[in-house]
């Protein structure tokens, strides 16, 4: 008899896990982690056995697309043996392993990802302006991530660029970086910011609604709704001037709850039913249980029982304390 596939309280069907790898980052975006941040100790963190198991605990009940992410997933040291690992799994269960990556270390992964199996890849492009990289950032690496999206592309990869709108730091560039980004022919999806973690600055200060960008959008370019759905929560336009696709995540101006697909598991194994929720099961400890399938399995049915119907984000105030404590970087963004 196969196992049961994960169908939560409200029977929406799990298909999706998004999966960090690590919590370390090469970067430090200012909206997602401090200068100083305190990464987890290597014992924490899932090794790669692990984390293989776990993955192909998923597969057998019904996951058919993983996302590894982090931290910086392209950073892990054997994250690429993870990648070919799992990558036998493509055809047997799994129809899509995709990463999300700043694109730092792009250009040397690229083609190993491709030959693991990898067809896509979401890169976070925030700016193409050098000076506003290095502010956001706080490290001097857009060349790096160019020379990154240029070599995922040589090697065969689809590119999709996700692009966090900020307030009074890319507000005014994103009508460049959408023109730049069709003109290479790659999709591009902005995402509004979720207070996520504790950082130096206060997420309101830069918090920019889209519906605000899209209406400033609409003064410059003619946007017409497109039916794709990629399977989540962004809703896409095209864009007449320059043909290509545009997505907008919304967590904050319009809930996408009612079709979530997906689960997080944090690179301590915390399986978080929802991002913005605090609704969890410790996976790790189902891993090193005396009989970790029976525990894994008994885990996973726990989730689908405590998994919320939807996150409570706000961001509406200046001075407010995050929604929730963890950082992007921990649950995987
Ligand atoms: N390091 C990789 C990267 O940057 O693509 C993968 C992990 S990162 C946490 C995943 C995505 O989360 C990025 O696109 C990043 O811009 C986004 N992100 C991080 N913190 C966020 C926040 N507080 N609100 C909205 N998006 C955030
Ligand atoms: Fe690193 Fe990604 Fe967070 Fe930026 S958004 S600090 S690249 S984990």
């Amino acid at each position: 008899m196969s196992p049961a596939p994960l169908i939560d309280q409200f029977q929406r069907r799990i298909t999706y896990l998004r999966l960090s790898v690590t919590d370390r980052c090469d970067l430090r975006c200012t909206y997602c982690m401090p200068e100083r941040q305190r990464f987890l100790p290597k014992a924490e963190v899932l090794s790669l056995e692990e984390l293989h198991r776990l993955a192909l605990g998923f597969i057998a009940r019904g996951v058919t697309k993983i996302r590894l992410t982090g931290g910086e997933p392209l950073g892990r040291r054997d994250m690429i043996e993870l990648v070919q690992a799992l990558g036998r799994k493509l055809g047997d269960g799994l129809e899509e392993l995709t990463l999300t990556t700043n694109g730092t270390r792009l250009a040397e992964f690229a083609a190993p990802l491709f030959e693991a199996g990898v067809r896509r890849v979401n890169v976070s492009l925030d700016t193409l302006d050098r000076d506003t990289f290095t502010r956001l950032a706080r490290r001097d690496q857009l060349p790096a991530v160019l020379e990154g999206i240029a070599a995922a592309r040589a090697a065969g990869l689809a590119v999709k660029l996700n692009t966090v709108a900020l307030k009074g730091v890319n507000e005014d560039e994103i009508p460049a970086l959408i023109a730049w980004a069709h003109g290479q022919g790659l999709e591009l999806t902005l995402i509004e910011v979720m207070p996520l973690g504790e950082v130096e600055e206060d997420r309101f200060d830069h918090y920019l609604p889209l519906t605000t960008v899209r209406a400033a959008l609409e003064q410059r370019f003619t946007l017409t709704d497109d039916p794709h759905r990629s399977g989540g929560p962004a809703r896409y336009v095209r864009v007449a001037e320059t043909g290509g696709r545009l997505g907008f995540i919304t967590p904050l101006t319009s809930n996408f709850c009612d079709g979530c697909n997906r689960v997080r598991i944090t690179t301590t194994g915390q399986l978080y039913a929802c991002l913005g929720g605090t609704e969890q099961v410790d996976l790790r400890a189902a891993l090193r249980a005396p009989d970790p399938d029976t525990a894994l399995a008994e885990a996973l049915d726990t989730a689908m029982r405590i998994k919320p119907l939807r996150h409570h984000f706000r961001i509406d105030a200046a001075g407010q304390a995050p929604a929730l404590a963890r950082h992007m970087s921990v649950t995987g963004g």
